[in-house]
């Protein structure tokens, strides 16, 4: 193979490996680490594929530590990791305000537009779109982790306190089936709700949506997230 190394900073990486930029993007925020492991389930492709594209992505300069437990982005790759989740994000927001693109199509029409957006566009987009903090799912762009830092995971709260949904994590937007669900079922950021049951011993708890009671697993409700009305 003869493919050239990046030469430097403004060379977009491809497809393939922005997807699994932003996939470690998520990782390092909410982990501190990537579990090369984890990759193959979230990427949902199989253990040896992954290694390969982590070795090129080491050949390349995105990350170090290949064939170690844990990679890590290096410099390049975080910037390049930042740069297409801003886009996906923004993307989700030109399809979800403007385009009226319904809720449950946005991630995945974003992934295949994402891609192929200037820096130029991007910032008019973010201009135009009113410099969001979070995407449409209540995920925070790079950088805005502050904005969501007092919102509480469903399975943290005490039954009865009334709280406003505000997020939805990247791990049920990469669920179709589970992001169906919550849609259908009004779980979505700006709905406000309650916990109206825990039952530990079976990993589920109920929440009142909308005059329902809808019960979750607790793997679910870990991924949604609150927050505390301040008034
Ligand atoms: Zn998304
Ligand atoms: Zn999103």
């Amino acid at each position: 193979m003869t493919r050239q190394m990046p030469s430097n900073s403004t060379t977009r990486p491809t497809h393939t490996v922005e997807d699994y930029l932003m996939t470690m993007h998520v990782m390092e925020r909410d982990h501190g680490e990537i579990i090369a492991a984890r990759l193959a389930e979230r990427m949902n492709v199989a253990p040896a594929t992954v290694a390969m594209t982590l070795k090129r992505m080491e050949r390349d300069n995105w990350i170090t530590g290949t064939g170690r437990k844990a990679v890590h982005l290096t410099e390049t790759g975080r910037a390049a990791a930042h740069s297409v989740t801003r886009r996906h994000m923004l993307t989700e927001w030109l399809l979800a305000s403007i385009l009226k693109v319904p809720l449950r199509l946005i991630h995945d029409e974003a992934h295949g537009i994402e891609h192929a957006i200037s820096q130029q566009l991007e910032e008019r987009m973010r201009e135009v779109l009113g410099n969001p903090q979070v995407c449409p799912h209540g995920n925070p762009f790079p950088g805005s982790e502050k904005a969501i830092s007092s919102w509480i995971p469903l399975t943290n709260l005490p039954v009865g306190e009334q709280v406003i949904i505000r997020r939805i994590h990247e791990y049920a937007e990469d669920n179709p089936d589970l992001l169906n669900f919550l849609i259908e079922n009004d779980i979505l950021p700006g709905v406000s709700t309650q916990v109206t049951n825990i039952l530990p011993f079976n990993q589920t708890l109920t929440i009142h949506v909308n005059n329902r009671e809808i019960t979750l697993g607790f793997q679910v409700a870990h991924f949604i997230f609150a927050e505390r009305p301040t008034a």
